[in-house]
């Protein structure tokens, strides 16, 4: 099952991304995870976007398609994949499907999480997470520890530098105008569904859920 999670920044798209990982035990791919590792390690790919990410752009499709190509050739990528944050523009989706081409791409489906620009502003100014292992908090739905601590792992809890409100107006906009035609792009090919993101976790879980159901059948 190899499925594309679409959807703004902050519609909730790793949340799903990590449960469907873990029912279906297929792996979870970030782009943001990935060049946000690649930041904290000052890595010559880090240094290169660094300031785009904390700008709220996009990084260029040939980087972008390049970590792509390199991260779906990995083993534990065989039964499937789940992309979350890729693709983000028309010419990234047909370079994954030329990536994809020469493989099994029967069951390649994409689900977009739609949530209103104003709840993503207010989920996304409250939102923290661990600098060391990613966990996601939220000031008014799941708070971090007073200490400031991540539980798991011992982590610092920090703010996301694209998390600010005047970068996720930015993100937002960039979404709207280079991603948002990728829903009419896979709408054509008869591929593609939408969950309500406005409901909670479980709920949306849920529709995923049935979703995959019929994908599999
Ligand atoms: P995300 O965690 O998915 O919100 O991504 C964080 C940031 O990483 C974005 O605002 C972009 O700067 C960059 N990024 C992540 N995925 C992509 C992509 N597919 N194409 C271009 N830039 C990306």
């Amino acid at each position: 099952m190899n499925l594309i999670l679409l959807g703004a920044p902050g519609a909730g798209k790793g949340t799903q991304a990590k449960r469907i990982m873990e029912k279906y035990n297929i792996p979870q791919i970030s782009t943001g995870d990935i060049l946000r590792n690649e930041v904290q390690e000052k890595s010559e790919l880090g240094l290169k976007v660094k300031n785009i990410l904390d700008r709220g752009e996009l990084v260029p499709d040939n980087i972008i398609l390049e970590i792509i190509r390199k991260r779906l050739n990995q083993p534990d990528c065989q039964k499937g994949f789940i992309l979350d944050g890729f693709p983000r523009t028309i010419p990234q989706a047909e370079g994954l499907e030329k990536i994809l081409s020469e493989k099994d791409r029967k069951h390649l489906r994409i689900i977009e999480i739609y949530v209103p620009e104003e709840t993503i502003v207010r989920r996304l100014s409250s939102r923290r997470i661990c600098a060391n292992c990613g966990k996601d908090y939220n000031l008014m739905l799941n708070p971090p520890p007073p200490d400031g601590r991540c539980p798991v792992c011992g982590g610092k809890i920090i703010q996301r530098e694209d998390d600010q409100e005047k970068t996720i107006r930015k993100r937002l906009k960039v979404f709207r105008e280079q991603t948002e035609p990728l829903i009419e792009y896979y709408k054509d090919k008869g591929i593609f569904y939408r969950v309500d993101g406005q409901q909670d976790v479980q709920e949306v879980f849920k529709e995923i859920e049935n979703i995959i159901s019929k994908v599999e059948e």
